[in-house]
């Protein structure tokens, strides 16, 4: 097996990442940004976004940081013009912005359930609204917007987090219908748990620790940012170029069927 990393699969390309400034956004900025891209690193938290954007540098690409809140549509109208001021285009969108919020039915509170709607799905149709016709007027490009396997799946405590996430999976599918004869493709990304911040509320909520949460998936393990982000980089290239409206699972085997058998 030839295990050599090849370089420039989105080579000249401008993505634009939101929630960049940690995690799973950060991942993919960098592995992106390995495979010759420009990000722009929009977030609401600025130091982060900065340490992002000196990691991209210091992978020898260019990189920009918006100060963006995703469910502000003027900070969405003012970052993409900015973006096109300055790189003249947007290729690629990855709105991995998000929050996870785990609450039963009756202890979810209204204000956490417009939270989370607010951010994961208002957030990403904005983002969309704001940037499918800029890429458009240049061309096409590529949206990858994030769900979760809680988009595919019923879990206890996710009443407020599944319906946001499955709302961005059937959003997205929309939006690849209507865009599609301009070239811009569309997909979602539905990984199970990843080693980030939000795995760790997710295990301290179920008083559990990573280790025993990666022994329930099929490959005994959760996931690292940097498996998302290699997903991320192929489906942003032009290889995934006939790749739209779908959904793909990257959770080690964990939606693909259930511990129930019959
Ligand atoms: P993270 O908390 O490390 O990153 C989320 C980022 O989003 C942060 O940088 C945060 O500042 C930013 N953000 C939050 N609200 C924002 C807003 N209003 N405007 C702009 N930026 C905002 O978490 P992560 O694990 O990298 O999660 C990224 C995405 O992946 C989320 O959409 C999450 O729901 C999804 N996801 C995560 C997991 C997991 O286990 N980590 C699993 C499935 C899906």
């Amino acid at each position: 097996m030839n295990n050599e990393v090849q370089i420039g699969r989105v080579e000249g390309k401008v993505v634009f990442i939101t929630g960049g400034a940690s995690g799973i956004g950060r991942a993919a900025a960098y592995r992106l940004a390995e495979d010759g891209a420009t990000i722009i690193v929009a977030d609401v938290d600025p130091a982060g976004a900065a340490e992002t954007v000196a990691g991209v540098e210091s992978r020898g690409q260019k990189a920009m940081s918006l100060r963006l809140d995703v469910t502000d549509e003027e900070n969405w109208r003012q970052g993409v013009a900015s973006v096109v001021e300055t790189f003249g285009r947007i290729d690629a969108l990855f709105n991995s912005a998000g929050i996870y919020v785990i609450a039963d039915l009756d202890k979810t509170s209204l204000t956490d359930w417009n939270r989370v709607m607010d951010i994961n799905v208002t957030g990403t149709f904005l983002g969309m609204k704001h940037v499918v016709p800029v890429m458009a007027e240049h061309g096409g490009g590529t949206v990858l917007n994030m769900s979760s396997a809680a988009g595919m799946l019923g879990f206890a405590g996710h009443t407020a987090y599944g319906a946001s996430k499955g709302a961005v999976r059937i959003m997205s599918k929309d939006v690849a219908m209507e865009w599609g004869r301009k070239q811009v493709r569309v997909n979602t990304i539905h990984p199970g748990y990843v080693a980030t911040g939000m795995a760790d509320y997710g295990a301290a909520e179920a008083n559990t620790t990573l280790d025993e949460l990666g022994a329930a998936y099929p490959l005994g393990r959760i996931a690292q940012p940097e498996d998302i982000a290699n997903l991320v980089l192929f489906l942003t290239s032009d290889e995934a170029s006939f790749i739209t409206g779908a959904e793909i699972p990257i959770d080690g085997g964990a939606t693909a069927g259930s511990v129930v058998g019959g």
